[in-house]
């Protein structure tokens, strides 16, 4: 499939899962704008690869203000934006009675709030042009909570709602909205989660066989290259009756 002359922003692409989609996209043709904080001229040189067109434009996706930028910029240096990832995201594991409130606003404000953002600003151009891909990468924490998660259940069961409704507003159009739900990545943000099992003896293969083992049937970790797979499909012709669909990618998570 070719996504020539497409111009595509992945969120939160410097790392992970965004950096896999936006990897894919690229390969596929299209101009991609990457997000996200950390290694930048290590994405940037590792989506360039591909042969395409790929920036980086910086913004804090927890400040409205930022995304208005960020949308902005996109629309006056490529005229366009015909394929959004959102993707960027956090974490914070914590009873509920004890989550730290600065910490539920923030996961809120990225990992959900940041979505409607940059769909309302990003849908009345796609519509200009009738054509538009919105891919949400929520989780199955989307559709199933886990305990000590509360912001994060709660932010990606709201992403899910998101994707149900612009699917629905835009089911008479060209423009699709999806979400995906991937079970465990192996990424920093899962890395972080695992350091914090292996705090108590070291035993690194352990700590990832237990949060596998508890969740996880096939126990292994899909990965990024698998979600960009995937992504890329979303944003083809076959995928074009494809509306507000949560697509689980999760090694059987859900099937239990
Ligand atoms: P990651 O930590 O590897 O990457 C997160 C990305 O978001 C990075 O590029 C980071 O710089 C960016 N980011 C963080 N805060 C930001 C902010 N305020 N503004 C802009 N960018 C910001 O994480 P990942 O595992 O690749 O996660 C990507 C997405 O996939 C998240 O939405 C996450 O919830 C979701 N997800 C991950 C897993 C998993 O197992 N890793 C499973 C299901 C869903």
């Amino acid at each position: 499939m070719s996504l020539q002359g497409k111009i595509a922003l992945v969120t939160g692409s410097t790392s992970g899962i965004g950096l896999g989609i936006a990897r894919r996209l690229a390969e596929a043709g299209a101009t991609v704008v990457l997000n996200g904080f950390g290694e930048v001229e290590t994405a940037v040189a590792e989506v360039a690869v591909f042969g395409g067109s790929v920036v980086h434009l910086a913004a804090d996706l927890t400040q409205p203000a930022e995304i208005a930028a960020l949308i902005e910029q996109v629309q006056q240096r490529f005229g366009r934006l015909d394929i959004l990832v959102n993707n960027a995201g956090i974490q914070h594991v914590a009873p509920v009675e004890a989550f730290p409130v600065e910490r539920w606003d923030q996961i809120i404000a990225l990992n959900l709030s940041a979505v409607f953002h940059t769909t309302r600003l990003t849908l009345p151009g796609m519509r200009e042009r009738g054509w538009g891909r919105i891919v949400n990468i929520a989780s199955v924490h989307g559709l199933v909570g886990s305990a000590q998660k509360a912001a994060y259940v709660a932010a990606k069961h709201g992403v899910i709602g998101l994707t149900k409704v612009v699917a629905l507003e835009t089911a008479r159009s060209a423009i699709t909205c999806n979400a995906i739900c991937p079970g465990w990545v192996l990424t920093p943000l899962v890395q972080q989660q695992i350091d914090q099992r292996a705090a108590v003896d070291g035993d690194q293969a352990r700590a990832r066989m237990e949060l596998l083992g508890e969740k996880q049937p096939s126990l292994e970790f899909v990965t990024p290259e698998q979600l960009g797979e995937l992504t890329l499909f979303l944003c083809g012709e076959a995928a074009s009756q494809v509306r507000g669909a949560a697509w689980n990618v999760d090694g059987g998570w859900l099937a239990q």
